[in-house]
């Protein structure tokens, strides 16, 4: 959903558009509204400055409508993004941390369109012996398919069962029992084949990164032995009821996908580290790693979060170092400016074409001595 809406804001071309990223979170707000409230009428009394004569009458009914909105606004999420235009109103509603920030002109899209990709989707396939459940998992938010329910028809074998009960009694109820054993048996596998089936097709069809599975232990063990095609897009599986809770179902998804995360950027930071040491097909540092990404040499880039070191970027040309420079190094020019290599990295990794991973809190140590960037190198 989040992806078809950041294609349709990003062909907008209109330049007059008020966008406002808002971190409302009620936890880290102690539930104040005020602070991030007063925020927003300071950033926009302040932009009002930077806005041309001509657009400022524009500008002000249009913030003004934002700031009425904020007003009444009672957050149950921990980010707010607001893109308000003369004829157009968009808020989004999620459940990841914002940084502040308020822009007018073109749709401001970067904060979005880094949340996008930092931020998996992930199919979740909940099911036991006579039902499946199909959910995606998207922004810390899990959401149902309940068309997509699937059930196992189980009138047939029973009934069949029932009937012919009666003609497997000179064999002893033994044999009627493995029979009917057999029977249910394959019955559920073959429903598990057709549920496995539509989880990939949905792996396909909605470019899910991998597939979570919750079941019984024994299930899951027998599921992905039933389930061949399924297997290379498991990535984690958790133990629960199909029938419990929604709030619990939603835990469990989260501790998972953590968890996987956490391995994934485990896995890919010890590969860098390795490959480094035997001078092969990694890097790191800050400089090293923004003069690789830059030559288009880098398909991925890992950052430690929170990294706050100051780069210089060129606002001729766009190239960024992370020396202290007053003069670009690649045109000459003298436009200068200081950032946070944290707002400089994701622009520069999608102009590249390099994945980005923010390393979580957990494991920034490993890369910490390195200046906390370390990348891997396509060739
Ligand atoms: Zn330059």
């Amino acid at each position: 959903m989040f992806l078809n809406e950041f294609k349709i804001l990003s062909k907008l071309d209109s330049t007059k558009i008020l966008t406002l990223y808002l971190n409302v979170d009620p936890s880290t707000h102690d539930g104040k509204k005020t602070i991030w409230f007063k925020w927003a009428k300071t950033a926009a009394k302040n932009l009002q400055n930077q806005v041309k004569e001509e657009d400022l009458n524009e500008f002000n009914e249009i913030s003004n409508k934002i700031l009425n909105f904020l007003e009444a606004y009672i957050p149950d999420s921990k980010g707010l993004i607001v893109f308000a235009g003369k004829n157009l109103w968009k808020e989004y509603h999620l459940m990841v941390d914002l940084q502040n920030q308020i822009w007018w002109g073109r749709p401001r899209l970067l904060q979005f369109e880094a949340i996008l990709s930092l931020n998996k989707r992930y199919g979740v396939l909940l099911f036991d012996k006579e039902k499946a459940k199909f959910f995606t998992y998207h922004l810390n938010v899990l959401t149902e398919k309940k068309d997509m329910e699937l059930n196992l028809d189980t009138s047939q074998w029973r009934k069949q069962h029932g009937k012919g009960g009666g003609s497997f009694s000179a064999g002893g109820s033994g044999a009627s029992t493995d029979l009917y054993a057999n029977r249910e048996s394959v019955a559920i596998e073959s429903f598990w084949k057709n549920v496995g089936k539509k989880a990939e097709d949905i792996m396909v069809k909605e470019e899910l990164f991998g597939i979570i599975l919750g079941s019984s232990e024994a299930n899951i063990k027998r599921f992905i032995d039933c389930c061949h095609n399924l297997k290379k897009h498991i990535k984690g599986t958790f133990v629960i009821d199909l029938d419990d809770n929604i709030l619990n179902i939603t835990n469990s998804v989260k501790n998972s996908v953590q968890e996987i995360e956490l391995n994934n950027q485990r896995e890919i930071l010890d590969y860098i580290l390795s490959e480094y040491k035997a001078g092969k097909k990694a890097g790191v540092g800050v400089e090293e790693g923004l003069k690789n990404l830059q030559m288009g040499k880098v398909s991925t880039i890992v950052v430690n979060r929170g990294l706050d070191t100051i780069v210089c970027e060129c606002l001729d040309c766009g190239f960024v170092t992370a020396k202290k420079v007053s003069k670009c190094s690649r045109c000459a020019s003298e436009k200068i400016r200081e950032a946070l290599i944290a707002s400089i990295i994701p622009k520069l990794s999608k102009e590249y074409g390099s994945s980005l991973e923010i390393i979580n809190e957990k494991l920034v140590d490993k890369l910490q001595k390195f200046g906390g960037v370390g990348f891997i190198l396509r060739y």
